[in-house]
């Protein structure tokens, strides 16, 4: 059986892809888990990255998930397990960063191990423990309003230490601007002195590239997806091309959006001004009983002959709100993402095998709706957004005939049934402005 180097765990999806995109760039051949896997790996890579939906949930089920992860992963030969969670250390009050890495640290048997979300390229830093975004601390940055996991503190120590049983500590930036021996140094001190986890200051990607072989060795390294980039070099992996290849693509080519973000909304606008044929769905309509996903396939499928397509219910804030008092807030989000998701199956039934999903939650419903199991990663389209090859279930793949004109030849039907998807899942505030088109691009 081949080994892994590394075993990640992912407390979300798109996060996920976050940290497989970092360990691809810095030459690790990596494949991305939709849960815990049910058999042995096949593929021979790197590293896995076993995408949870744990962020939010119970701390005794995040706790279990994450288990059963590391479980799969220690059988995998992982020989170092990487916890990965929200660059802005999005947690509740129970948790559940300090309980999960508590639960590791537990199986694993070890009694050190490190925390900090740092990620440079994507302007989060640790300073002296305070984690800011952009220029802001952390709990003005916006961060202190969200919805599930408002952050109210920016010192990761306290906020830390509040959530573990283990002593927290931190590695400033005293030793981490210096050299890796300084950092060194500094976490067996803070061994000595009775600290289990170690909040790391980190302001550059020379910082983390800097902590990257102090942790050589470390059963269990927690963080968010920055770190990553300093990892590989300790297993003697660089940075290559050929951590990135994915097989050549093949089909036709169409986007689904479900993401309302402003990101989004600037995406789906510039796809329309470029041109391209795009498709408005309603959620009232869908609510109403129409078959607004057979309604989408029947529009779509002539037009795919001649390049991209894009089905959105991307929407501007004032029109969400509306939908939301009409059908409740939960049940507009479940209505659209199960329409999103038949569309998306029913796309690749027509021969899509290039499909740009925007949307954290979407992305979940049209993943599992097509039956994927695992994504290979491949190059980045924009940071923190790879490419991802997948072969779902030859059910999902087979071509059905189209209406009329969007139907591939016999030879061309069998050849796509055969082939696999190339699929990025776009999380919402991810991309320029031009990501779905200059992402097929980079496939061409
Ligand atoms: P993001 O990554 O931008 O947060 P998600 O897909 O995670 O995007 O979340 C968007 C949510 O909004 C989904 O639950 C989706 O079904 C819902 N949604 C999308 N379009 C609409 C709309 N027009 N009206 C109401 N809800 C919508």
């Amino acid at each position: 059986m081949h080994k892994i180097f590394l075993g990640c765990i992912a407390d979300d999806f798109t996060g996920a892809s976050d940290l497989a995109n970092n360990l691809v760039r810095a030459g690790m051949r990596v494949v991305q888990a939709i849960g815990v896997p049910t058999s042995p790996l096949s593929a021979d890579v790197d590293a896995v990255v076993v995408a949870l939906k744990s962020r939010t949930i119970a701390p005794q089920d995040a706790i279990a998930q994450s288990l059963a992860a590391l479980s799969w992963l220690q059988a995998q030969g992982a020989q170092q397990i990487y916890f990965k969670y929200c660059s802005t250390f999005d947690s509740t009050a129970q948790g559940n960063i300090g309980p999960v890495t508590e639960a590791l640290m537990d199986a694993l048997g070890t009694d050190f191990t490190i925390a900090t979300p740092a990620f440079p390229d994507n302007n989060r830093t640790v300073f002296k423990g305070y984690l800011f975004a952009g220029d802001m601390l952390l709990n003005e940055s916006g961060m202190q309003n969200h919805p599930l996991t408002p952050m109210l503190d920016a010192n990761l120590v306290r906020v830390l230490q509040a959530q573990t049983r283990r002593v927290v500590g931190l590695v400033d930036y005293t030793a981490v601007g210096h050299s890796t021996t300084a950092i060194a140094e500094r976490i067996q001190k803070l061994k000595a002195a009775g600290v289990g986890v170690a909040i790391v200051d980190a302001i550059s990607n020379e910082d983390l590239m800097r902590l990257g072989p102090a942790l050589k060795g470390m059963p269990l390294v927690t963080a968010g997806s920055g770190v990553a980039i300093g990892l590989p070099q300790n297993f003697g992996i660089a940075p290559s091309a050929q951590a990135s290849a994915l097989p050549e693509a093949q089909g036709w080519q169409a986007v689904v959006s479900g993401s309302c973000s402003l990101a989004t909304n600037a995406q789906v606008q510039a796809f329309i001004t470029a041109g391209r044929p795009a498709l408005a769905v309603d959620p009232l309509r869908m609510a109403s009983g129409i078959d607004v996903a057979a309604e989408a396939l029947a529009w779509a499928a002539p037009l795919l002959q001649s390049g991209p397509v894009l089905v959105y219910s991307t929407a501007a804030s004032a029109a969400i709100k509306a939908v939301q008092e009409t059908l409740g807030v939960q049940e507009a989000g479940a209505l659209v993402e199960r329409t999103l998701a038949a569309i998306a199956t029913g796309l690749v039934a027509l021969g899509v095998r290039q499909l740009i999903v925007a949307g954290g939650e979407t992305s979940g419903a049209c993943v599992q709706a097509l039956g994927i199991a695992q994504l290979q990663i491949g190059p980045q389209i924009a940071p923190g957004v790879p490419w991802c090859y997948c072969v779902p279930p030859r059910s999902a793949l087979r071509v059905l005939p189209a209406p009329q004109g969007g139907r591939a030849s016999l030879g061309a039907a069998r050849r796509l049934a055969a082939s696999g998807i190339h699929i990025t899942l776009k999380s919402g505030n991810f991309g320029g402005n031009d990501f779905f088109t200059d992402a097929f691009k980079m496939l061409a």
